[in-house]
């Protein structure tokens, strides 16, 4: 066995320093991030109670990489709603003062599942938490918060060489859920709407050939449960990555949420429905895997950026009036606002991360924090031509929906009634997408990677 290993692994440096010269190294690790029952579930406003059980565990997954000349990235992947601003930077700040990686080499992606817990302060406009309820959360927090650090170094000890290829691989169940009706936009389906079913594929092998880890990724809202549902679960994202670790005893299956922000899984309900979308979905990686990949030169750049967006006017009168509403998300979001007025700071514009994470001279990782809509996806892959782009949404962080100048205008849940939930001030202003696409055009070309489409 062991001569055997080693024999594998003078090829595979003979093949490595003959091809690149020398070699990726990749580490994995894994932490289960369930949370102790009852706690309150995030998503849906329409829950009254705690979750009572578990029927998934949930995980935070940790991939460390390294190219030839040293470089390295960390993904961290959780099977979460997504993480508030204040959290990421902390968690980006402790990662930088232990183990000295900057913030672009950092990358957190959240899956967006709505039958996780809460994050202590995302989305907690959703529901009237006691005192009680808030020490839960911060609890919950606070140990999340020590574990993603420990994680992201039991990742890096693991660093050994590897082989990093790409592939992209299809899954069918997202439809777009912007349904056009005479009074607007409504969530439902919509198939004629604009859809993203690719599922991007990177494998990390061993000197040896075994898969030690595969990270994937699909646009569509992690929701196949819906808000009658109170057990804990990574949902179709869990289950596939369940899969993939069921067919391969020993590697990790990363999942990375692309911008699914106005895709639904079609149709939806039941956890039958969200088993069977999490196998198709490892079917689609599977096929990728057992296709032609590309493997990647050893070279990693990464690139990190700010873009301020600009939310449409508003003022103290309407908040004065929407603090009587009967509505009582809407009370509760002028509550807020009118807080922020109070101290001399009403929100008018807000900071947007945008990161890129480039392997070899062809796949980027473009991560972009929020609940993206999938125009974004297209019009990237499109204006970026021949780099093969994975454009991640819930990136970061997630502070509200990030919808395209087309989703804006058409108005409806995502660019608009999402934004009270978010205890945001209202929706962006029309330039939204333009600073947006700014501020990816600047993170993609600090990578290398440069539009087409002048
Ligand atoms: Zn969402």
């Amino acid at each position: 066995m062991y001569l055997f290993s080693r024999c594998q692994w003078l090829v595979f440096l003979f093949l490595s320093t003959t091809v690149w010269g020398a070699s990726f190294k990749a580490g994995v690790a894994r932490v289960k991030i369930t949370p102790p029952t009852p706690f309150w579930l995030s998503g849906y406003a329409a829950r009254t109670n705690q979750a009572s059980e578990v029927l998934q565990d949930l995980w935070a997954k940790a991939l460390a990489l390294e190219d030839a000349q040293g470089q390295r990235a960390v993904v961290v992947t959780m099977d979460l709603i997504g993480l508030p601003h204040d959290f990421s930077e902390t968690v980006a700040g402790l990662v930088e003062k232990r183990y000295h990686l900057a913030r672009q080499q950092l990358l957190l992606n959240c899956s967006h599942t709505h039958s996780g817990p809460m994050i202590r302060n995302n989305l907690e406009v959703l529901f009237d938490l006691n005192e009680g309820d808030l020490q839960h959360l911060t609890q919950y927090r606070d140990r999340l918060q020590d574990q993603l650090i420990s994680l992201v170094g039991e990742a890096l000890k693991d660093l050994s060489p590897a082989d990093i290829s790409r592939g992209v691989g299809k899954a069918g169940f997202a439809i777009n859920r912007r349904q056009p009706n005479p009074g607007g936009v409504r969530i439902g389906q919509n198939p004629e709407g604009p859809m993203d079913h690719s599922v991007p594929v990177l494998k990390i092998a061993s000197p040896g050939w075994a898969l030690r880890a595969v990270l994937f990724g699909y646009a569509c809202h992690n929701t196949t449960l819906g808000g009658n549902s109170y057990r804990i679960c990574g949902d179709y994202a869990g289950f596939a990555q369940a899969e993939l670790e069921r067919l391969h005893p020993g590697a990790m299956a990363q999942f990375v949420i692309l911008c699914g922000a106005d895709q639904n899984p079609n149709p939806r309900g039941t956890v039958e429905h969200a088993t069977q979308y999490g196998r198709e979905l490892a079917q689609g990686v599977e096929t990728a895997l057992k296709g032609s990949l590309t493997p990647l030169e050893p070279r990693l750049r990464a690139s990190f950026g700010w873009a301020q967006l600009a939310f449409a006017a508003h003022d103290r009168a309407r908040f004065e009036q929407e603090t009587a509403s009967d509505n009582k998300y809407l009370a509760r979001r002028a509550k807020l606002m009118l807080q922020a007025y109070a101290a001399g700071c009403p929100p008018r514009q807000l900071a947007y991360p945008v990161q890129a994470i480039r392997l070899g001279g062809e796949f980027t990782l473009l991560a972009m924090a929020g609940e993206v809509v999938v125009d974004y996806a297209v019009r990237i892959k499109r204006e970026y031509g021949p780099e093969n782009l994975a454009v991640l949404g819930y990136s970061n962080e997630v502070m509200c929906y990030i919808p395209s100048q087309r989703v804006l205008r058409e108005g409806g849940y995502e660019p608009v009634d999402s934004m009270i939930y978010y205890g945001q001030p209202g929706p962006f202003s029309e330039k939204v997408e333009d600073q947006v696409m700014e501020t990816v055009g600047q993170v993609l070309s600090q990578v290398g990677v440069r539009r087409i489409n002048q």
